[in-house]
């Protein structure tokens, strides 16, 4: 059953249990959307709420990334907000319900994904690495009409807020709570990752994928690689990926680069045996990756987006001649 028909099925039955009385119901209760989502507490202190392992689609409303909450004493440190202002208040209630308000918000990019839901949290500081705060702001809209276009009415009412705040990487206290803020890249060209000292649970963003075909439209994949190396020298206890279950092993760290070099290998070779994209797209996904979630949908928006880099590496251009 999908979300969406799940609701219309809790919809009904609101209906039915009420009896006639909720025939007076106007319409937009009756079809009110709500991803109701579950959070976990993977860690102490550290509260997860999972994406659908999955493409943007009108049957998960958008929610395919991980939102991690952090405890404080001034409330939770969020950490990535959602695809659309739904989902962001349906973060900010579990927050101000569940752990005394909010603190601070960070994003870990700027892939919408991650921070379309931060009209919830405007009321305290919204913190990211510079450079994705200048790419939230230059690339909001186009991604506002890519979203309303994918999602219609779960984007009702979202407009993007970049986050406004630098952080300052390194160790430090975030509201009480000891974290190290890793300025890294190569997902993206600013990639956050955060390791909460308390827990040793590490928080990767999109660095890390696990189950779920990585997306690769702004992937510099010597700059991701050394960033894993980056990673991998961390020694977590456990480990939150940006798309992916909470683990306590190496898994996501072995199967993003895995993935990494088996379908940058793959397009090169692609490029070099002078296919087009139409037949590498075609020739499908590494087959040790077809089964992760997302897939063949991502493999074949990776071929489109990277395409060019391949190309130009593998013909000789006039000048090279
Ligand atoms: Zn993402």
């Amino acid at each position: 059953m999908t979300p969406d028909s799940n609701i219309r099925r809790r919809a009904l039955l609101k209906v039915g249990i009420a009896g006639t009385a909720s025939l007076a119901l106007p319409l937009a209760a009756v079809a009110a959307r709500s991803y109701g989502f579950e959070a976990a507490e993977v860690a102490d202190g550290v509260w997860l709420i999972a994406g659908a392992q999955d493409s943007l689609n009108r049957d998960n409303g958008g929610a395919i990334a991980n939102t991690v909450l952090l405890r404080t004493g001034q409330g939770a440190i969020v950490i990535d907000t959602g695809s659309t202002a739904l989902m962001g208040a349906e973060i900010r209630a579990f927050a101000d319900q569940r752990l005394g308000g909010v603190a601070a918000t960070l994003n870990t990019h700027h892939h919408p994904d991650h921070w379309f839901g931060n009209a919830a949290f405007a009321d305290a500081p919204i913190l990211s690495l510079g450079p994705t705060a200048q790419a939230a702001a230059l690339n909001g809209q186009g991604y506002s009409d890519a979203l309303y276009s994918i999602l219609g009415p779960w984007m009702s009412g979202t407009t993007p807020v970049p986050p406004q705040s630098p952080v300052q990487p390194g160790a430090q206290s975030l509201a009480g709570r000891a974290l190290t803020l890793m300025p890294l890249a190569g997902h993206t060209e600013a990639d956050l990752a955060i390791l909460d000292a308390d827990t040793g649970t590490l928080i990767a963003g999109d660095l890390l994928f696990l189950d779920r075909a990585p997306t690769l439209p702004d992937a510099d994949m010597a700059t991701w690689r050394a960033s894993l190396d980056s990673l991998g020298a961390l020694q977590p206890s456990g480990t939150i990926p940006g798309h992916g279950p909470f683990h306590r092993s190496s898994a996501a760290l072995a199967q993003t680069r895995a993935y990494l070099e088996a379908t940058d290998a793959r397009l090169m070779r692609a490029a070099e045996l002078g296919l087009t994209p139409a037949e590498a797209m075609a020739a499908g996904p590494v087959p040790d990756f077809a089964g992760l979630g997302a897939m063949p949908e991502e493999y074949h928006r990776s071929v489109v987006q990277r395409w060019a880099d391949y190309e130009q590496r593998a013909l000789t251009t006039i000048s090279d001649a």
